[in-house]
């Protein structure tokens, strides 16, 4: 990995794997200061890569937002609530219309029932609750435990909580963990499971096999499982399940999720979590301290969107589902190995068959070359982690069609320009 100060400086901000330049979070978890040797402050990749997409006008498949707003009516229902006077400070556990309706979208949908008032906290966008609930549990030297790839802030809150960060890999074709890796990556010291599922970059979506076994092993070394579900309902042709819903889970769970990704409003940051009364309330302690409250208005418009019907929610992974295949198609045309997902927005491809072997020296140079930015998966990884997925390269597809389509021709002219 590059080391500060080099020509590749988005790679220390986003693994803090290089042994010669701790990460932002690295230092912070030393008491160092945050400023990097070369006096920048660090950014994450998808900062980087966007503000690398905007300076280069090229389209953006590399940070995850969608390029349309979400459902009118919820957007409707955030303006008729700014203008109905909900512009104070929300409650710190939330507005009751938006706990109520996340609780009844838990019965909904999965047949749980967290209670509103006890078992369900909203946050400040997913990224809260994950930094909120890991500042709750884990103390310095606690080990928590990932999947490898892993989205970024959790190595990052790790970092600043001053535990050790164990990983066990998901390997391609279809990204899914070898259950005896998973076992020895347990041990006596794991505090937190920390699982993404549906799982971001690589797309997976865990079968009940994986996540039985991820729930047998907390309660054998009695840790706490934090699922981060956010894109719970982006699958293609697979039942998401959440992970609490298993016997024996709920206990030790905390549940996250977002309304930016089931409604496309990634600004409006609203998150949340549920789980039972005793680690809520451990993750309220620490959250008031954090942003205490937020978005009162956009909080009672997201109640709104929940109560939709069910059509939107197949609605949207149907049409996601058809974003997915042209994207597929075009960067398969243009010479990618494509890794189709069952979830999430993302589509890994292998940039090997282009003859090109570090997916990060091409995610620099891609805007300039064709136009499009994308992810390259190693940031989201360790070093040994990162070797591993040196040649994969993500790409998002929550964008209009028009794009996409756009975004396969261009890409088309990579194999002629490289
Ligand atoms: N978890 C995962 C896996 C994500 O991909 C994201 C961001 N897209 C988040 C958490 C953060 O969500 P939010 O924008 O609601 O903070
Ligand atoms: N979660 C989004 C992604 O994975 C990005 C969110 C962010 O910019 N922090 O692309």
């Amino acid at each position: 990995m590059a080391s500060a100060g080099s020509s590749s400086p988005f790679l220390d901000m986003s693994t803090g794997t290089s042994a010669g330049s701790p990460a932002p979070w690295q230092r912070a978890a030393t008491g160092a200061n945050l400023l990097s040797p070369n006096g920048d402050l660090g950014v994450t990749i998808f900062e980087e890569m966007t503000t690398l997409a905007m300076s280069t006008g090229s389209i953006n498949l590399g940070q995850g937002f969608p390029d349309e707003d979400g459902p009118a009516e919820i957007k409707a229902a955030a303006q008729e609530a700014m203008a109905s006077g909900a512009n104070q400070y929300a409650p710190g556990k939330g507005v009751p219309a938006l706990r109520d309706a996340i609780a009844a979208h838990q019965g909904r949908f999965y047949g749980l029932n967290p209670d509103p008032d006890t078992e369900v906290l909203v946050t400040t966008g997913a990224t809260e609750a994950i930094a909120a609930t890991l500042l709750a549990l884990i103390q310095p030297g606690d080990e928590v435990l990932t999947f490898e790839p892993f989205y970024d802030s959790y190595g990052a809150i790790i970092g600043m909580a001053g535990a050790k960060h164990v990983t066990a890999p998901l390997l391609a074709p279809d990204f899914m963990p070898d259950l005896t890796a998973l076992e020895d990556a347990f041990s006596s010291r794991t505090k937190v499971v920390l699982l993404n599922n549906p799982h971001n970059p690589t797309g997976a979506v865990f079968p009940e096999l994986v996540l039985a076994k991820i729930v047998d092993l907390a309660t054998k070394y009695q840790a706490i499982i934090v699922s981060d579900e956010v894109y719970e309902h982006l699958t293609f042709g697979v039942a998401h399940i959440p992970i609490t819903s298993l016997p024996g889970a709920a206990e030790r769970t905390i549940t996250i999720s977002s309304a930016g990704k089931t409604f496309s409003f990634t600004g409006w940051k609203i998150g949340w979590l549920t789980g039972p009364e005793h680690l809520v309330a451990a993750v309220r302690t620490v959250k008031q301290f954090l942003t205490y409250s937020s978005g009162t208005p956009f909080q009672s418009a997201i109640a709104v969107g929940l109560g939709l019907p069910d059509e939107f929610y197949t609605g949207i992974a149907s049409t996601l589902r058809n974003k997915r295949d042209i994207l597929a198609e075009g960067l398969r045309a243009a010479g990618f190995g494509v890794y189709n997902p069952s979830g999430t927005y993302f589509i890994n491809v292998d940039t090997a068959p282009l003859g090109i072997r570090d997916s990060v020296d091409l995610a620099r140079r891609l805007p300039g070359l064709v136009g499009v930015a994308a992810i390259p998966v190693p940031v989201f990884c360790h070093p040994e982690g990162a070797e591993r997925t040196r040649s994969l390269l993500r790409f998002a597809f929550c964008k209009k069609t028009e794009v996409l389509e756009e975004a396969a021709g261009r890409l088309a002219t990579l194999k002629d320009r490289l």
